[in-house]
């Protein structure tokens, strides 16, 4: 099972809220421009060349801890960046690697301007509902400065590039797509309480009959077309059941699975003592799944 070569393909969140408080915090960091040349690493990644041959003389170039910064304008940019380390801080905390070491920074591209994205979804022929994208390490954003407030997209394009680094390109899809969603409504919802709003992670419940039946779901290698909301939904519900089922099981499934180990092999090793079988798994989740 594969999601789609290295190019994982997300929709626009599902969750839309308030980053807004971000605008004040970068004003402070603000990112310090670079010459091009004088950044500490270049990107190998094709789509990054394909980005800044766009419009070549309006890019701006910044780094930060994770990540070297493409970018336009830059008050975008500084608010783009405080999100991306937010994040980057949340999904190595969720995977209990924030010991990640990070030998080369990963490229985040940041579009402000639909009309350049839309061009460089024409040029990298991508699919034109995209918001974000990961590929092979590098993220491309588009990030209307228009819009007052930002979703989760950055964060789920994020928890796939860590997850990218940790355990390689061979995560199901259902669970690769799963826990970005997971963890970036988590993260959202974190950054929000921690100033004193009231947010709880958005997880979608199901009535019995309404799911996509769980192997099929595991088999799939991208997310349906007639079924994407459903898919990421359920995948989500997924992910945050067998996460508070036990976290410590999810993360060695999911080391497994992205070995290429099958849900099949993995699943009776893994759980035995916590579910009696696959029937009682499965009845578990659609019981957990319809819960609000
Ligand atoms: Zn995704």
């Amino acid at each position: 099972m594969r999601c789609f070569f290295l190019v994982c393909i997300c929709i626009l969140a599902l969750a839309g809220s308030v980053f807004s408080q971000l605008d004040q915090l970068a004003g402070l960091g603000g990112l310090q421009e670079l010459d091009f040349s004088a950044l500490s690493q270049q990107d190998e990644n094709p789509l990054g060349r394909i980005a800044l041959g766009l419009h070549p003389d309006d890019w701006k170039h910044a780094e930060g801890e994770h990540f070297i910064y493409h970018y336009v304008r830059s008050f975008v940019a500084s608010r783009a960046a405080v999100e991306a380390e937010f994040n980057f801080r949340v999904v190595t905390r969720e995977l209990e690697k924030t010991d990640l070491v990070t030998e080369r920074k990963s490229h985040l591209y940041i579009f402000d301007r639909p009309e350049d994205w839309h061009e460089f979804q024409k040029a990298g022929i991508l699919e034109g509902w995209t918001g974000g994208i990961h590929s092979a390490s590098s993220l491309f954003l588009l990030r209307d400065p228009s819009y007052k407030f930002s979703n989760n997209t950055l964060g789920h394009e994020i928890a796939h590039l860590v997850l990218y680094r940790l355990y390689g390109a061979h995560i199901p899809c259902w669970l690769n797509e799963g826990f970005a969603e997971y963890v970036s409504r988590t993260s959202l919802a974190s950054y929000q309480r921690a100033r004193g709003y009231i947010m709880r992670p958005y997880s979608q419940s199901f009535a019995p009959g309404t799911m996509i039946p769980l192997q099929p779901l595991m088999q799939l290698t991208r997310p349906p077309t007639q079924l994407v909301e459903t898919f990421y939904n359920e995948s989500e519900r997924l992910v945050r059941f067998l996460i508070s089922s036990d976290k410590a099981r999810f993360l060695t499934l999911l080391d497994d699975l992205a070995r290429g180990d099958s849900f099949e092999n993995a699943f009776p090793r893994i759980y035995a003592g916590v579910f009696a079988n696959r029937n009682d798994f499965e009845e578990k989740f659609g019981e957990y799944a319809s819960r609000n």
